[in-house]
């Protein structure tokens, strides 16, 4: 990855950190769960408004890194509108992106989340990223359990 690529994407991380979209809690959510990264420190609520098998709101709460908070903020944007199936696959897409090895692979779909494919090189901070999702996933599932990355 060239340097100016790397300033790109920690310029686009740090600026949902800063001003993190879709934060709070939903006025109505039908379903949610909370999330713990006890290797960072990282927790997250995700509430989500399903209607007819599609994500109509979803929002989020916690305090967790700059990359866990980036994280969820992208991942609200990006999921906004689609149907569970279509978020499942995300789900996968996005485990697999920051996992992976070689190059990325394009997601036309993913928008400002292409930039956590950096934290592949980070493996401390795959958890951070993948968090957010973890916790989409229970509350989707309608798990009542507390989420964890350990
Ligand atoms: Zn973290």
């Amino acid at each position: 990855m060239s340097v100016e690529l790397r300033e790109l994407y920690q310029e686009v991380i740090l600026d949902h950190n800063k001003h993190p979209r879709n934060r709070g809690k939903l006025e109505e959510p039908t379903n949610s769960a909370e999330g713990h990264n006890p290797l960072c420190g990282d927790n997250v609520t995700v509430y989500v408004h399903t209607k007819e098998g599609r994500v109509e709101g979803i929002s989020f709460e916690g305090s967790g890194c700059a990359i866990s908070t980036a994280s969820a903020s992208m991942m609200t944007e990006a999921i906004k509108g689609k149907t569970l199936a279509e978020i499942e696959a995300m789900f996968r897409e996005f485990q697999k992106m920051v996992t992976a090895t070689g190059e990325a692979e394009e997601h036309p779909d993913f928008g400002d989340l292409e930039v956590l494919a950096g934290v592949r090189e980070y493996p401390v901070r795959i958890k951070c990223a993948t968090l957010p999702w973890h916790t989409l996933h229970a509350a989707l599932q309608g798990a009542e359990a507390k989420v964890s990355t350990e």
